[in-house]
């Protein structure tokens, strides 16, 4: 009796342990998986919050480079990548290694005995010129030591070249007002130490006062046209144009001017091309380009215009002489403002230099594209597109 008792003790007691053990198990299990779960959470959270600093850190157009304490690269963006031309893989490398410049580690270095620098400017020189402003700053850890430094990249080439290009163009411009002035300077002085009572040297003089003032109105109005397009004011007044017509009227226009040099102008056009495009914008194009070739075309030679539908929802048409030609080098200078193959020959012709610049942005502002074909001695064809009015696709 005893017996039984203490067997069927013994087998509430394991009973209890064995459902003790299996709840105990069950809860390490329960324990186990929140524990993965909440660490799956936290690596997700992480990554999200890391690609979301990378994703900042990438938009930014500054290039960007956080080192660890003692040099390495922790931290960098696409925008220092491309500027130093390293991949991210060398993250954990040095700042040597990844920007091959002794001037920009040295700045690292810098940072550890002065913790802020400040528009630090930085020439790289080699296959890509590059003109860096740099901005770094030493990091500190919550117990103030030292955590490394950010180092800020602009890239200031695009900047320092358009200050360039205003300088030049201001002295450009300066000089272009100079001479026409000072001719007409010089012919008033005349006038007014006695030439005025000789009428020969009068009509003279006033013919070179009246020549050289339109010159000054004429570059004006070219600078002023230049303006607006540069700084997109221009509205565009678009409307389907007869191509032939347009170039006939261009052509019509400039018969007085060609006939002083013997040359015949042609309409190639086909009846029924349509351009979209500023009419009065479209014959001041056609009117430069054919004014150039006779200019600068060969004496009784030809300037030809023609034009196609290509097809693409464009016109392209091409203005085309039988002069000398533009040299292989100059071929992409002539759109620049003042820019003249022969500066002598384009004064002479009472040029602006301005004309081509203006062909280009006015192209431009219609969504077109301009380019030249020349061969020294075989003449010159210019070549531009605008769309085509919706009957003509
Ligand atoms: P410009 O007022 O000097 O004519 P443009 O901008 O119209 O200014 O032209 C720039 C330069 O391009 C000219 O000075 C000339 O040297 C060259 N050029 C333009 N058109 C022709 C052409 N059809 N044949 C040869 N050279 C040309």
């Amino acid at each position: 009796m005893l017996s039984a008792f203490f067997f069927i003790l013994a087998a509430v007691a394991a009973g209890l342990w064995w459902f003790e053990r299996r709840q105990r198990l069950a809860a390490q299990a329960a324990h186990q998986a929140e524990l993965t779960a909440l660490k799956a959470a936290h690596a997700a959270a992480q990554e999200d919050q890391h690609q979301r600093l990378e994703a900042l850190l990438d938009s930014m157009v500054e290039g960007l480079v956080v080192l660890d304490p003692v040099g390495r690269i922790t931290l960098s963006n696409r925008a220092a990548e491309n500027l130093f031309g390293f991949s991210r893989l060398m993250i954990g490398g040095t700042l040597l290694e990844a920007v091959r410049n002794h001037e920009v580690a040295a700045l690292a270095t810098r940072l550890t005995k002065e913790p802020v620098i400040l528009d630090h400017e930085l020439r790289l020189e080699g296959a890509t010129h590059r003109i860096l402003q740099i901005n770094g700053a030493a990091l500190t850890d919550t117990s103030g030591g030292r955590a490394g430094a950010v180092l800020v990249f602009h890239d200031l080439t695009r900047l320092r070249e358009l200050e360039g290009a205003r300088q030049d163009f201001v002295a450009n411009v300066s000089h272009e007002l100079r001479t026409p002035l000072s001719l007409i300077k010089s012919a008033a002085e005349t006038l007014i130490d006695g030439a005025k009572a000789d009428p020969v040297a009068l009509e003279r003089l006033l013919a070179i006062i009246d020549r050289h003032a339109d010159r000054l109105t004429l570059l004006i109005d070219d600078l002023l046209l230049l303006a607006k397009l540069d700084s997109g004011r221009i509205a565009l007044n678009l409307q389907p144009c007869g191509a032939r017509t347009a170039v006939q009227q261009a052509l019509d226009d400039l018969a007085p001017k060609a006939a002083t040099r013997a040359m015949r102008l042609e309409n190639l056009l086909p009846d029924g091309l349509l351009v979209l495009a500023d009419p009065d914008r479209l014959s001041q194009v056609l009117s430069n380009l054919v004014d150039n070739g006779i200019k600068y075309g060969r004496a009784c030679g030809v300037v030809s215009v023609s034009g196609r539908a290509l097809g693409n929802g464009r016109v392209e048409l091409c203005v085309r002489d039988d002069g000398p030609g533009i040299p292989a080098e100059a071929k992409n200078r002539v759109f620049e403002r003042f820019y003249r193959v022969d500066k002598a020959r384009s004064r002479e012709q009472g040029g602006t230099g301005l004309g081509l610049a203006i062909v280009k942005h006015v192209v431009l502002a219609h969504g077109g594209e301009v380019r030249v074909e020349s061969e020294v001695g075989q003449g010159a064809a210019f070549y531009f597109t605008m769309p085509a009015a919706p009957e003509a696709r």
